[in-house]
């Protein structure tokens, strides 16, 4: 599938919208006054984030982050929802400075609209994000948690044994080789077992260190 085809979800109105889109109609999807400026600060500032996968386009996200959390809320929120599998460390890349461990410095002090920085988790088999501040969002009521404003439907892919039927299995190990995306057919027939082969996430880490959402 081309990225360009790609579409998601819009989780505040239930639209489905391409991803070329996506930007401008959470911009004025379920905020007070849709006409503001996405870089004017709101009363209630959190930051409207695009993260998508740098290698892996075909999935990405727009999230609203408190303006005053701290960058570990952020990481936390990308571990739980696209990456963790056992623990390893990330980073973020932001201006030219890299923030690790404590992650306690809040996003109003280092970003701003317009900006581009990124993330990796795992520092061996390397999952790397692109994040893009949309702009401000208003978020009255204020939510103390980051919130999923869309992400991407689930691709399509095809299997990589017989390059016919989407496949519906990974097998981490033979994804090392670019063989362990598999359909219901070739999965049962694999040599690994079937007890190797699990679903596949919607994740840019599908199928890495055995990451199975
Ligand atoms: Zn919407
Ligand atoms: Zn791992
Ligand atoms: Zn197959
Ligand atoms: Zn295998």
């Amino acid at each position: 599938m081309k990225v360009n085809m790609s579409q998601g979800i819009c989780s505040i109105c239930g639209t489905t919208v391409k991803r070329v889109e996506m930007t401008r109609h959470i911009q004025r999807c379920g905020v007070p006054d849709p006409k503001a400026p996405v870089t004017k600060r709101p009363a209630n500032p959190s930051f409207h984030l695009f993260v998508d996968g740098r290698y892996a386009k075909k999935y990405w996200m727009h999230l609203a982050v408190p303006a005053d959390s701290p960058l570990s809320t952020l990481d936390a929120f990308l571990r739980r929802i696209w990456l963790e599998c056992c623990d390893h460390m990330s980073a973020f890349t932001i201006d030219g400075d890299e923030y690790s461990e404590s992650m306690d410095e809040s996003l109003d002090e280092i970003i701003k609209p317009g900006m581009v920085f990124t993330y990796e988790y795992d520092f061996g088999s390397t999952t790397e994000l692109i994040i893009k501040v949309a702009g401000y969002r208003d978020a009255p009521g204020k939510k103390q948690s980051v919130e999923l404003l869309a992400r991407n439907d689930a691709p399509v892919v095809v299997c990589q044994i017989c390059g016919a039927l989407p496949a519906t299995q990974i097998c981490a190990d033979c994804n090392d080789n670019d063989k362990g995306w598999l359909c219901d057919t070739c999965a049962e027939a694999h040599d690994c077992g079937t007890e190797m082969c699990m679903p596949i996430p919607n994740s840019p880490r599908a199928g890495v260190c055995g990451y199975t959402g």
